[in-house]
């Protein structure tokens, strides 16, 4: 077990070098990473981003689901309060989703995803969870159609083996 002694004996190793020092909430890469809670695909860690650069909501699978979309605009408003507008009208929404995802696991118990994306479980198929290339389409269209237009929606698969990720929806922007 990693136990509370060490995790503050590892915080002490990262405070010291002052690096987390004048960060600001909004993200310097003007970026919000939408992944999976896998230990192994940690997006700051894959994709070799850096303390401040992006916003990361991870959930099971890296889903686009009506919590994913609560919780994008809720951060929309925070920005709002915090800039007076809109954010950057280049915004990045990148979602990264991965091989061997244990969502996968879960295509056995229907009631549990259709209760997580808000469909009856004869819509599940829509929402290829078996399949993470299929699945990251998706969920960028779902995005496409929730998010103000201007910004850039991608979609990424994670390639667990060859720690490599497949561009599968380049960013391209939402139209109004
Ligand atoms: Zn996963």
């Amino acid at each position: 077990m990693i136990d509370t002694d060490e995790l503050v004996k590892r915080n002490a190793g990262f405070a010291s070098d002052g690096s987390f020092a004048h960060l600001k909430l909004m993200p310097r890469g003007s970026l919000t990473i939408i992944g999976c809670v896998d230990p192994r695909v940690d997006p700051s860690d894959v994709l070799g981003l850096k303390l401040g650069e992006a916003a990361v909501i991870r959930n099971v699978g890296g889903r686009v689901t009506p919590a994913t979309l609560r919780t994008l605009g809720m951060l929309s408003e925070v920005v709002r309060s915090r800039t007076g507008g809109p954010g950057p009208a280049d915004y990045h929404y990148a979602v990264l989703q991965h091989t061997d995802c244990g969502i996968t696991d879960l295509a056995a118990f229907p009631e549990l995803l259709a209760d997580y994306f808000d469909v009856p479980a004869s819509g599940l198929d829509a929402k290829a969870v078996t399949d993470p290339v299929a699945a990251v389409r998706v969920d960028v269209e779902i995005l496409k159609r929730d998010l103000r237009a201007g910004v850039f929606v991608s979609g990424l698969v994670y390639d667990v083996a060859t720690g490599l990720i497949d561009v599968v929806v380049p960013p391209a922007r939402v139209e109004a």
